[in-house]
């Protein structure tokens, strides 16, 4: 893995000494938290710094769970990003819920939803203070939710620490929060990728330049060639460059519950072979509004625009449910069986995954999936699924994901099995 990450950052470096700006280098301004660039250029070596931290292990999960009270759960959410919909599927399964906010503000708009309102506030000055409320929720029985939103507030080395049960694995979050990782977990799990260029000078053909710790596609550009990436590119970011692929983008929501022994059984691999995992179902699928990208096309050609100053940028807007040809599910299905299996296997002891997941896929018009990403958690796209989904209303009718993840829950204290889906 150093290997890549110090062919990606070469490409920096070589960039800036090209450019005259090598007295810029290191420490690189959003390496800290995984390699960090010392010295000069003479000397440019990259260093580990993450610690491998897992956060909270089982014994203190069982510790906390030995204390609360399974017929009085509440569920908790940091008032955003999926909030409604996690707050309205527990709610239908009958638990309390907790809202967490910063701002009068956000409390009052929850209002204009009386059937997703929380039954209870916690309002804090900061998100950062959800860590020292950690025995309030303890007291209270509160198991949180996590989504993008809170990982993003909190910090994902804090979300990991937060002494609180929460719902699925923390301890995937490592895998899911570098790219490096990611691809090499999903390609392990048989997933195809868009290829990586790690020299600039190599581009020839459409690519899609990332920078990291980038939110929802923000910066991202797409360039042509060496001319066009080198226009465009922040030399101060640490950035990727991936085949841009061409197809129809598909964000395809699963939920992998270990504890269920039926339906769809993952065949786990390596020192799980010939296991069955756990129970993997699909229950959405959406594709992002992006903006501009998905509207620029109106005003002519890359060219066009690029002569009126403007960029394509990947900000996502919104979400639209979709759904993909029959024949494409059972691919869908290898490679999210694939990825599940592979989890188990990333690193010694790995709990693997547990509840949602999305990958993040292109179709190309030779109808092959390419997985640019994968989220270990609920997504956005699945809001449009209050109501259910075409394919989660063929098993249930009006299965959300949120609603989904209460039921998990539900059933793990009337079973006794919370240690198994909680961390
Ligand atoms: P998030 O973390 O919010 O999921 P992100 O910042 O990690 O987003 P990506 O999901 O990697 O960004 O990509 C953002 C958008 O860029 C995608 O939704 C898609 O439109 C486009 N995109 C990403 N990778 C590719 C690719 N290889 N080829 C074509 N388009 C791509």
């Amino acid at each position: 893995m150093k290997a890549i990450k110090g062919k990606l950052i070469r490409g920096f470096v070589v960039l800036a000494a090209e450019w005259g700006v090598g007295c810029r280098i290191g420490p690189m301004k959003k390496c800290s938290n995984i390699f960090t660039l010392t010295d000069s250029n003479e000397n440019t070596h990259i260093a580990h710094t993450e610690p491998l931290d897992m956060g909270v292990d089982s014994d203190t999960l069982a510790s906390w769970l030995a204390d609360y009270d399974r017929d009085n759960i509440t569920i908790g959410v940091v008032a955003s990003h999926s909030s409604l919909q996690i707050l309205h599927g527990a709610r239908s399964e009958g638990f309390r819920t907790l809202g967490i906010a910063v701002g009068e503000n956000r409390r009052r708009f929850y209002q204009a939803f009386p059937g997703a309102e929380p039954d209870e506030w916690l309002m804090l000055d900061n998100y950062l203070e959800m860590m020292d409320h950690a025995e309030w929720f303890r007291e209270r029985n509160v198991v949180i939710i996590p989504h993008g939103s809170l990982v993003e507030y909190l910090g994902s080395a804090n979300f990991r620490e937060l002494q609180v049960p929460t719902f699925g694995n923390r301890g995937i979050l490592h895998w899911e929060s570098s790219r490096e990782r990611q691809r090499k977990w999903l390609e392990a799990g048989g997933c195809t990728m868009p290829k990586v260029l790690e020299d600039p000078h190599d581009i020839d053909g459409p690519v899609i330049v990332k920078y990291a710790g980038a939110k929802g596609g923000r910066g991202y550009f797409i360039a042509r060639n060496y001319r066009d990436f080198r226009r465009n590119v922040d030399i101060e970011e640490e950035f990727t460059i991936q085949e841009y692929v061409l197809g129809c983008r598909y964000y395809l929501h699963f939920f992998f519950d270990p504890t269920a022994t039926d339906g769809f059984q993952v065949q786990g691999k390596g020192a799980n072979a010939g296991k069955n995992l756990g129970r993997l179902e699909l229950l959405s699928m959406d594709r992002r509004d992006e903006s501009n990208v998905d509207e620029f096309y109106k005003l002519g050609s890359l060219r066009d625009l690029r002569e009126m100053s403007l960029e394509p940028s990947f900000v996502v807007t919104g979400n639209q449910p979709v759904v993909i040809r029959e024949s494409l599910l059972p691919r869908a299905f290898e490679m999210a069986e694939g990825t599940v299996a592979e989890s188990f296997e990333l690193e010694e002891g790995a709990r693997g995954m547990i509840g949602p997941f999305c990958l993040e896929t292109i179709v190309t018009d030779a109808l092959e999936f390419k997985v640019f990403e994968i989220s270990a958690r609920i997504v956005a796209g699945s809001n449009p699924f209050v109501g259910g989904s075409p394919y989660s209303d063929i098993n249930e009718e009006r299965m959300s994901t949120g609603r989904r993840i209460a039921r998990s829950i539900r059933k793990a204290c009337q079973n006794n099995r919370l240690e198994d889906i909680l961390s």
